[in-house]
């Protein structure tokens, strides 16, 4: 039992739940790491949305909204931290859904799509064939789903899979509180923000962004410069964190 008035309430439920996904078999047991890695770099942020991740969300918005067939990849943390949010962005973008996973069997793609589904996504699924040069399982895709993109939203991604989407020469947009890691630094937009966080920011951009601002957000868009200016903040805490 977590008391609400824990200073760290939030984190410590958001464990719990994710534990309790590991458990059920939504999320993996390597995926509870990969949380971890996320919460140290949140830290690091103030665990708040700076000002240059929200620009870089707007500017996701502007790649799916002009974009011919965007489509959104999900896998277990993704779902268990923010299928709600997935679902909201999903109305706001016209994007499809697809769940793709490192972890992969078909019984954990069926649970992720049914969660999604809940949550109130229209998920596209259906026979996955190998169609990502890749080794492991994340090479298994839709041939009318990723495979077909020109923009694909990877929130949590691992960098292999960002680099082939990018060889493939579609758009990638990524989620990823490590603004070091090899996807940040290989997609064509990072966000450098928490995912439950990034992604209403993304949405609401949808809604809001007019056809120009669109086409402006996207001539301008310098993945190494938002890098920069995450690293700039989290560098400005640290070295006023004992201040
Ligand atoms: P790469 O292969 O790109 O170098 P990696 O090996 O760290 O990255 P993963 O272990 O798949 O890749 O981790 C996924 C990334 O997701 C990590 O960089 C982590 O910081 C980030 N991450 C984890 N949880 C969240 C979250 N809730 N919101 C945003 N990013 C997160």
């Amino acid at each position: 039992m977590i008391p609400p008035d824990h200073p760290r309430y939030r984190s410590l439920i958001t464990r719990e739940h994710l534990a309790d996904c590991a458990r059920k078999g939504v999320v993996s047991w390597e995926g509870l790491t990969s949380h971890g890695r996320g919460e140290a770099f949140d830290y690091l942020l103030g665990e708040k949305t700076s000002a240059s991740a929200r620009r870089a969300g707007k500017t996701a918005a502007a790649l799916l909204r002009t974009a011919r067939h965007p489509v959104i990849s999900v896998n277990g943390n993704t779902a268990a931290l923010a299928a709600r949010e997935i679902a909201l962005l999903q109305k706001a973008s016209g994007a499809l859904v697809e769940v793709n996973l490192f972890h992969r069997t078909p019984e954990r793609v069926q649970q992720i799509e049914s969660l999604l589904r809940k949550a109130g996504a229209d998920v596209f699924s259906g026979e996955a064939e190998r169609l990502l040069p890749l080794s492991h399982d994340r090479a298994f895709c839709r041939r009318e789903g990723m495979f077909a993109a020109d923009v694909v939203l990877v929130p949590l991604e691992d960098g292999d899979r960002c680099g082939v989407l990018v060889g493939m020469g579609k758009k990638v947009i990524a989620i990823d509180l490590n603004p070091l890691s090899r996807t940040a630094k290989t997609a064509t937009l990072t966000i450098v923000d928490e995912v439950t966080r990034a992604l209403p920011v993304i949405a609401d951009a949808c809604t809001a962004l007019t056809d120009e601002e669109c086409r402006e957000l996207v001539t301008v868009l310098d993945n190494h410069a938002f890098l920069k200016e995450a690293l700039d903040e989290m560098a400005a805490r640290l070295c006023h964190a004992l201040d």
